[in-house]
């Protein structure tokens, strides 16, 4: 008799199955709730980009034509934002889609790959897809990078070395001189995979920067999304940043049609949205400082963070969760290395109050 498991690409039963955050219509149909605070994913808590809805209603006219399968106005734009040129740039279906190809395009089966621990379960994901080896660096006991402990991660074997900053989700940052230093002490057959998904939302003065001098060196890639400081992360549309020649084999691996009609249109507003990022980014500011206080007069450890979201250890995080759910509280919990620890994405002000609120009637339950 046919049976699937035997036919299927061997090493596929090793991977796990991403299991995203639960979804609000999910959680109302359980609880027979009527209104949902989503603090679980890292979305934008003010919403899209309003000149990225624009753009979105004025093309909805040509949606039966294919897209640009180049995405060539959306790359210029890219390019002209970070000023590089257009030959820099790939568009994704999210970033998720980059991080995978960039995978497909770099791995074989054995060779390896080494992540930050903890931080984003993609980099292993896609690593997995290739039958590529997971190595583990762990960041230091406060959360902050380590990067002697990735550089010491590293053997022959090693094709790419992951660092999310600000990391997801631990919220902390690597340095543009600790940026530098690994940079500096990779051997010249590793590629530095930059996951710059936060690095927007901190204005910290030491954070990494895309200069010149780094994104000339063909060893750099820098990964960026849509989905968070823009608001856009239904619409599913990342980027990345490297050398031209990186592009010439992942343009062979890609989907013909890998971004949408509405993802380039808006994508490509979404950065002329100089009055959204702004606002964006002050959200994330003015909600750090409030996080970091009310979590300190709860007696609870937070982590100081510079993204648009805050990890904090409230004992149990899994049953953190499942107290707060409901009430229609939306959190995470569940990475590895952090059983004691939530992750709560900033909201606009109200929701932030009813979370901070449930979590204080709680604190007794979950010590
Ligand atoms: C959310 C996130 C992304 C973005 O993923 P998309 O696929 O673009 O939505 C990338 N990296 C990190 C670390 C993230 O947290």
């Amino acid at each position: 008799m046919f049976n699937v498991a035997n036919r299927v690409r061997r090493g596929i039963d090793q991977i796990q199955p991403y299991i995203p955050g639960i979804t609000d219509d999910e959680i109302k149909q359980m609880y027979g709730l009527r209104r949902v605070v989503k603090l679980n994913s890292n979305e934008n808590a003010l919403g899209p980009s309003p000149l990225a809805l624009d753009a979105i209603r004025s093309e909805m006219d040509t949606l039966h034509l294919y897209p640009d399968g180049g995405s060539a106005r959306l790359r210029e734009a890219i390019a002209l934002f970070h000023g590089v040129s257009p030959k820099q740039v790939m568009a994704g279906n999210g970033s998720d889609n980059l991080i995978k190809l960039l995978s497909e395009t770099f791995l074989q089966p054995g060779d390896e790959v080494v992540v930050p621990f903890p931080s984003f379960s993609q980099y292993n994901f896609a690593a997995q897809v290739m039958q590529a080896k997971i190595v583990q660096a762990p960041l230091r006991g406060d959360f902050s990078y380590d990067v002697e402990a990735l550089a010491a991660a590293v053997t022959e074997r090693t094709k790419l070395v992951y660092a999310c900053s600000p990391n997801n989700p631990t919220g902390t940052i690597l340095s543009a001189d600790e940026a530098a230093w690994l940079l500096d002490h990779l051997p010249d057959h590793v590629v530095l995979m930059l996951d710059l998904a936060y690095n927007d939302y901190t204005d910290r003065a030491d954070r990494v920067r895309e200069t010149k001098q780094l994104l000339e060196n063909p060893r750099v890639i820098t990964l960026h999304t849509f989905s968070k400081l823009y608001g856009l992360a239904g619409l599913r549309i990342g980027y990345a940043l490297a050398h031209e020649d990186v592009w010439d084999y992942v343009h062979r691996l890609r989907e013909p049609f890998n971004v949408n009609r509405l993802a380039q249109r808006a994508g490509a507003a979404a950065l002329s949205d100089e009055a959204h990022r702004k606002a964006s980014m002050q959200h994330a500011a003015a909600s750090r400082e409030m996080f970091i206080a009310r979590t300190a007069e709860l007696g609870l450890h937070a982590v100081p963070p510079e993204g648009n979201f805050i990890l904090v250890q409230t004992g149990n995080g899994r049953k953190t969760v499942e107290t707060l759910m409901k009430r229609g509280i939306l959190v995470r919990a569940g990475f590895a290395g952090l059983e004691d620890y939530v992750r709560i994405t900033f909201g606009v002000e109200e929701d932030n109050e009813t979370c901070l609120s449930a979590i204080r009637d709680a604190l007794g339950e979950l010590a």
